[in-house]
């Protein structure tokens, strides 16, 4: 490791600039400065792409799984139900098919910027190769779709249905299942997949309501009055001023679209997102045959391991996303270099952090033209304060003539919206459309946000429970009192920047649970009190500290804009460990924690 006094950058100099730029923009409202999508902005959330005069008789029946949400999350538990030999499962979603974030992002330039070969789950089941390196969110969604139909599951799914209430009948040892078109759907299981990022945000800008020109979220992608499609040509436009508010992973991959299509674009800037390469590429078809069977479990776990530091002989994916693999410890921590002493350790990772920002920052300036809009687009911030971005085309359109960045740092974001501009600084910028890219609740849905009322034996409430009681479960999926309802997502077990490598992780164990409880004709899956007191152990002594990293990083959802929770909720040894903890509980007897009386 280099000594400070080696370097060809000054340390404290930095330290004092990041702290510089976080400070200019805290707010002291924080998270209380967006507008939910609800009342009158509740047209914002409406679901462009469904029939919305769609109409059905409510259902009565009994099916034996209910999964909650048709994301990738509900589609790999319906899929591991299914090979765990389930034979009646609905999915039940609010969109018009399945897909999740699929379904709803359509905007402009929509990609998954985690590599296809790892990210679309279940490729080797239905013996597809996507057809690039990061694949466009269409062929996503038609793979979501494709196992969907390869699984059996839209045979007895409903869609633009949403989940209102979950009742453990004690009598019947089953799961009511209430929804908002008054379907009363009874269930074993309930398995909750409702996703993290899937309530979409506005920022709370004085006088956002008084604007009379056309405004859409990029969520729901407006393409009545944009023209075009996902892939671009955008027609509508030529002869409109657009403004776009926000700049993360979603605006660097819209802007390029609008940039080329639109007669005027402005860019309203808080933080600027850091941009790595991108480096697309259309699968090689040599490559493309060559694969042999197991080929994407290999693959994804190569790239698992690699992001979380567990030493690899190979890099398979060999991408940005490998190559800052250390910096994402500060994401996502593991127990890689635990040997090496803390302060040596932090101080190692604050250097390659620096060089890693220092290299972006560098692309700025080659990139992009105009001084003083490289200058507005540099990242002053520690690699992981904000989502990392990669494109090859974000900088460049800064470079067109029609192209304006706003930086709105200083005014902590847009100052106002009147009736015909966006206003920054005093001045107004006169547009025709303002379209918002800015972002997602986190954590706005499913259980913990209170919009998925679960009522449990006794009629105790989930929520409720962990209000009073603090978080309890076992792995994150299981929780006393709630038999037979398995949670996915990323409280209380670890995440990864391939999450659906994770979720699939999480629904292959509660399908092998299933199996297991439907083997042994046990009454119930649930924790033993022992068992979820012990996780609940195991998650606090494993905790990373990450309060301190966190605290110093401009605002932004990845801090909970700028106020971190005190607490980590995440196994601290990271998801390989925790997968390999999944696999030996399972096969040494962890059955016995939460299968409860046969029902002989
Ligand atoms: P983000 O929350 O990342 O970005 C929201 C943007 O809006 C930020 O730039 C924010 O600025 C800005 N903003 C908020 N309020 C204001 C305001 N009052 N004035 C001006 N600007 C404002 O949302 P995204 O939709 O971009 O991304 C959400 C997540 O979705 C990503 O982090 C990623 O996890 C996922 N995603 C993944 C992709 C993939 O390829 N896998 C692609 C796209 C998204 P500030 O930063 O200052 O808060």
């Amino acid at each position: 490791m280099p000594e400070p006094q080696d370097l060809d950058f000054d340390l404290e100099a930095l330290r004092a600039k990041y702290r510089a730029e976080r400070d200019r923009r805290i707010r002291p409202d924080g998270s209380g400065q967006y507008r939910h999508l609800a009342g009158e902005f509740g047209a914002y959330d409406e679901d462009p792409y469904a029939d919305r005069e769609f109409t059905r008789e409510p259902l009565l029946d009994r099916v034996e799984a209910v999964v909650v949400g048709g994301g990738f999350g509900g589609l790999l538990a319906g899929a591991r139900l299914r090979q765990a030999g389930v034979q009646e499962i609905r999915v039940i979603e609010k969109g018009g098919d399945f897909g999740g974030t699929w379904y709803w992002n359509r905007y402009p330039g929509i990609h998954c910027d985690i590599e296809s070969y790892i990210y679309l789950p279940l490729l080797e089941e239905l013996g597809y190769v996507p057809e690039w390196k990061y694949a466009p969110g269409e062929e996503i969604r038609e793979h979501a779709r494709a196992i969907a139909r390869h699984f059996g599951l839209y045979d007895q799914s409903c869609f633009q249905t949403q989940v209102t209430e979950l009742r453990w009948d004690d009598e019947q040892s089953e799961w009511e299942v209430a929804t908002d078109r008054g379907d009363r759907v009874r269930a074993r299981y309930v398995v909750v997949s409702t996703g993290t990022l899937s309530q979409a945000k506005l920022p709370g800008i004085p006088g956002i309501e008084t604007f009379r020109g056309h405004t859409f979220h990029t969520s729901r992608w407006d393409y009545a009055y944009t023209g075009g499609d996902a892939t671009g040509g955008l027609t509508g436009l030529t002869d409109k001023r657009v403004a776009l508010i926000g700049t993360g992973a979603t605006a660097i991959q819209v802007v390029p679209h609008l940039g080329a299509d639109a007669a005027r674009v402005y860019v309203f800037q808080r933080t600027p997102s850091s941009v790595d390469v991108r480096g697309n590429r259309p699968t090689d078809p040599e490559w493309a045959k060559s694969l042999r069977p197991g080929w994407q479990r290999r693959r994804r776990e190569n790239f698992l391991k690699v992001v979380t530091g567990v030493r690899q002989d190979e890099d398979l994916v060999n991408d940005a996303w490998t190559s800052s693999a250390r910096l994402q410890e500060k994401l996502i921590p593991t127990n890689a270099y635990a040997d090496v002493p803390t302060e040596e350790r932090e101080l190692a990772y604050e250097i390659a952090d620096f060089q890693k920002m220092n290299e972006l920052r560098t692309r700025v300036e080659t990139v992009v033209e105009d001084p003083e809009t490289a200058e507005k687009l540099k990242p002053w911030y520690r690699y992981m304060c904000k989502r990392p971005t990669f494109s090859d085309t974000y900088l460049q359109t800064f470079n067109r003539p029609g192209v304006t960045l706003v930086d709105t740092a200083d005014t902590h974001g847009v100052e106002c919206i009147t009736e015909n501009a966006v206003v920054v600084g005093g001045t107004e910028y006169e547009v025709d459309c303002i379209v918002f890219a800015t972002g997602f609740d986190v954590g706005r849905s499913g259980v913990l946000s209170g919009k998925l009322p679960v009522y449990g034996r006794g009629g105790a409430g989930l929520l409720e429970t962990w209000m009073t009681e603090g978080l309890k479960t076992l792995h994150g999926f299981t929780a006393r009192g709630f038999p037979n309802l398995f949670l996915l997502g990323s409280m209380q077990n670890a995440a990864s920047v391939n999450y659906v490598h994770i979720l699939d992780e999480q629904a292959t164990h509660v399908a092998e649970v299933v199996a297991e409880a439907r083997k042994r004709e046990a009454r119930y899956v649930e924790p033993t009190a022992e068992a979820q007191d012990a996780w609940v152990t195991t998650i606090r002594q494993k905790a990373a500290d990450l309060y301190k990293f966190q605290a110093e990083c401009t605002p932004g959802y990845y801090n909970n804009e700028g106020s971190p929770r005190e607490r980590s909720e995440s196994y601290g040894d990271g998801p390989v460990a925790f997968h390999e903890l999944l696999r030996r509980w399972r096969s040494e007897g962890g059955m016995r924690e939460v299968l409860a009386e046969s029902e002989g």
